[in-house]
């Protein structure tokens, strides 16, 4: 289960606390359990990170390979929200992709931003309101992990009760930021929050209500991400829309911690410097996750060339999923299907998943 969450990234969910009245203790909320399943019996997926636990892959080579290819424009949708909230939600989103940003955000008609299920093609990016909290799937597994009648973001109540300004912003901002590939910037490997919490505090406020988490949850979504040799990763950046504001306590010297942060809502130079970065390394790290594959037994070997396949896609390609034994085939945009790389659902990680969870 170590790597369960790996995609799985939270956002503080301040409207769930403060209607739901649970707990003074903050509720973070994590990807829903269907697609926490499909994370967890992804076959490919575990084969690269085999390579991670002995050293021979590094984390941020599969992160930057998960981006969109450069150059791609990524079609939005929403599953509902009027006129009014879609546009307003476009209009903060485009703030990511200003000239000269390494990919494109098309929403549509900016004044009326497409429904889901409206005209033709696939979306790569989709909203929707209904599921707990708020969070976004990381960078292509929105067309992984998630189906096309599925969300691969979720804004809680924005559709009913929209949070003010600036947290409108600030959590827009943030899921956009994820849907485009980033990380927690408090996991940075060259942070130093790690050694900053207050780790006593946390596991006793996490473990219990209203989060429930267990101690590889704790440690997946808040310690610092390994630093492999040759890894780029900015430095740590304080104004980062992608860093939590967590409760000065949180922290072992509280506001005085360099980790801590008021919230931040908007896009800082940083971010948008680490965006360009790591879009132009992408390839680099195609090429070094290749190599490893080209080492793998056969059959590892031919299910990693898939994905690396995929990895390499244009947006506008063609994708084939696998759900349980099931290979359904989606077309992106019809004109120019390439290639047809699977996600190979592993039907026995299911079964061990449910086990596990049933315990
Ligand atoms: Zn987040």
């Amino acid at each position: 289960m170590k790597k369960l969450l790996l995609t799985a990234f939270a956002f503080w969910s301040s409207a769930a606390l403060a209607e739901d009245q649970i707990s003074p203790s903050p509720f973070i909320e994590a990807l829903p359990d269907d697609i926490e399943r499909r994370i967890a019996a992804d076959s490919v997926r575990s084969i690269f990170d085999a390579g991670l636990q002995n050293g021979n892959v590094s984390e941020q080579f599969i992160q930057r390979s998960n981006m969109w290819s450069l150059g791609d424009t990524l079609r939005v949708c929403f599953f509902g929200g009027t006129q009014g909230l879609r546009a307003r939600i476009a209009k903060v989103a485009l703030s990511w992709t200003q000239p000269g940003a390494p990919v494109k955000l098309d929403f549509g008609n900016l004044n009326d931003p497409r429904i889901c299920g409206s005209g033709s093609g696939i979306s790569h990016i989709r909203i929707g309101y209904s599921y707990r909290g708020y969070w976004s799937l990381v960078g292509r597994d929105s067309l992984v992990y998630a189906d096309q009648y599925q969300q691969s973001m979720n804004l809680q109540r924005f559709d009913s009760t929209p949070p003010s300004s600036p947290e409108f912003e600030r959590i827009v901002l943030h899921e956009f930021g994820h849907a485009l590939g980033f990380q927690h910037e408090h996991q940075n490997p060259l942070s130093s929050c790690e050694e900053e919490f207050n780790w006593d505090i946390i596991y006793r406020e996490l473990r219990g209500a209203p989060n429930f988490w267990d101690d590889d949850k704790i440690n997946h979504n808040l310690r610092r991400m390994p630093y492999y040799s040759g890894d780029f990763a900015s430095t740590f950046d304080r104004t980062s829309i992608m860093l939590y504001t967590f409760p000065e306590y949180y922290y072992r010297m509280g506001i005085a911690s360099k980790c801590y942060s008021p919230a931040n809502d908007v896009i800082s130079a940083g971010d948008r410097a680490a965006l360009s970065a790591a879009y132009s390394q992408r390839p680099a790290s195609i090429n070094a996750l290749t190599e490893f594959a080209k080492a793998l037994p056969p059959q590892d070997r031919s299910a990693a060339f898939d994905r690396i396949e995929f990895w390499k896609l244009q947006s506008d390609a063609a994708l084939v999923v696998s759900e349980g034994r099931k290979d359904i085939e989606k077309p992106l945009f019809a004109s120019t299907i390439k290639k047809l790389p699977k996600t190979a659902i592993d039907q026995n990680a299911l079964d061990n998943f449910y086990t596990e969870r049933n315990k």
